[in-house]
């Protein structure tokens, strides 16, 4: 009852704004405005085998299909949208985006056997402090189109605790990315499960998080990210 008077009444107070461009010209309802939803720089990698995304895990690890919705260039809406949901806390674009995701993937065939979604586990400390996972935010949306669940339980982030002044480069690079540990192999065993991340460059951050799910019996792993960098 007090949540319904306030809220229209803060609205007053609170512009409502695009998470892209800052135009207050759009519904309550709406994240993006009409303008920069139109501009969201789409790629066509969802339908096609040996796109970019998958081209990245060649040789590396065992991928069924992989894909991103965007690309990410600098100066772009993009940037702005990766800003807001991952310093802002702009969960509601989080989902909305997911949404977009869940629907390019939807008409995919390679994608229309997965059995979950699992997003790319942050660090402990850093969920804690930001208060949610983007990559979470982004599974959510994606779930309510494609219906399926988001297992968020099955494979952690180790927080590197050790100290890194006597590894080499290359270990203190390793150890940055942190080690993924995967608590419930019973969970994915035999499934077809989809990967979760925000924006992918090098994919060494997927690739470390994916073997490690790939240690379950008969799991097929496929990748999905809001964004993709060219190098
Ligand atoms: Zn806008």
């Amino acid at each position: 009852m007090f949540k319904k008077v306030l809220h229209p009444l803060l609205h007053l107070f609170i512009p409502h704004q695009c998470a892209g461009c800052g135009s207050d010209i759009m519904s309550r309802q709406q994240v993006l405005c009409m303008h920069c939803i139109n501009r969201l720089p789409v790629t066509s990698f969802c339908g096609h085998a040996n796109n970019p995304v998958e081209k990245i895990f060649w040789g590396r690890m065992p991928v069924t299909s992989a894909a991103s919705y965007l690309y990410f260039s600098k100066d772009s809406v993009l940037q702005h949208i990766i800003h807001e949901l991952k310093y802002k806390g702009n969960k509601e674009l989080g989902s909305f985006i997911g949404r977009k995701m869940g629907e390019a993937l939807l008409h995919a065939q390679q994608f229309n056997d997965v059995n979950a979604l699992i997003p790319l586990p942050l660090f402990a400390a850093r969920e804690r402090k930001r208060g949610y996972n983007q990559s979470t935010l982004l599974c959510r949306g994606m779930a309510e189109v494609l219906n399926l669940p988001v297992l968020t339980q099955v494979i952690y982030r180790h927080t590197p605790s050790e100290t890194q002044t006597n590894k080499n480069r290359i270990d203190r690079w390793l150890n940055m990315q942190g080690k993924f540990v995967l608590q419930q192999p019973d969970a994915i065993s035999g499934k077809h499960i989809l990967l979760v991340d925000d924006v992918i460059t090098t994919g060494a951050t997927l690739e470390a998080c994916g073997q490690e799910l790939l240690t379950a019996p008969n799991t097929r792993l496929s990748i999905m990210t809001m964004a993709y960098t060219v190098k």
